[in-house]
This record gives C-alpha cells, structure tokens and sequence, in this order.
C-alpha cells in the first residue's frame, strides 16, 4: 500500500498533521472492511474515516470544521501520518479482509 497524499496535501496542513501525530493525538485507530477510522484529540476530539483499498486512499473524511471548507484537514493527515509509520501492519490488515471477500 502507497499511502501517498503529501504531493496533494498543502505544506501547512502537513506540518500539522504531523506534529499531531508524532504527539500522540491520533487516537483508537480501528481497520475494518477497508475502512479505517480513528479519533484524533486537539482543541476539540474529532472523528476521522479514509476509506482505503490496498494501493490508494479512496475516500477521506472528518466532522471538523476546517475540512468541511478545505477538504483536507490536521487530524485526517495525523491519521495519514500514522498509517504511513504503521504500514505492513495495515498492509496484512486491508490483505486479509480482501482475501476474504474473493
Ligand atoms: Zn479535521
């Protein structure tokens, strides 16, 4: 799996993304049925999904205010960032549940 957004993604919302990473803030990171959703903590908590299939992110979203705007938002690429550090692990995940359905 690339998880690739940081060609698409703009440079602030990176560097935010990942200082809220790298400080614990993304929190309960559950992987289902190729969704992967997760709560990323700051000033307020909100509630992270992506929709991930094994070589590309499908569908990202989060019920903050930022994104709603911007369509890209701190806790989704906090989310990102994580996924990206924990990615055999998610690799075995998305394989399993697509082994699964064939
Ligand atoms: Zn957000």
């Amino acid at each position: 799996m690339k998880v690739e957004f940081e060609s698409t993604y703009s440079r602030i919302i990176l560097k935010r993304g990942l200082e809220y990473y790298q400080t614990g803030n993304v929190k309960r990171v559950v992987i289902k049925d190729g969704i992967v959703s997760a709560i990323v903590n700051g000033t307020n908590t909100y509630h992270v999904s992506l929709e991930i299939k094994v070589d590309e992110i499908l569908n990202v979203e989060c019920d903050c205010p930022y994104f709603y705007e911007h369509d890209e938002c701190k806790h989704n690429t906090a989310v990102l960032y994580y996924l990206k550090n924990k990615i055999s692990k998610v690799n075995k995940v998305i394989r399993s549940v697509d082994n699964r359905k064939n």
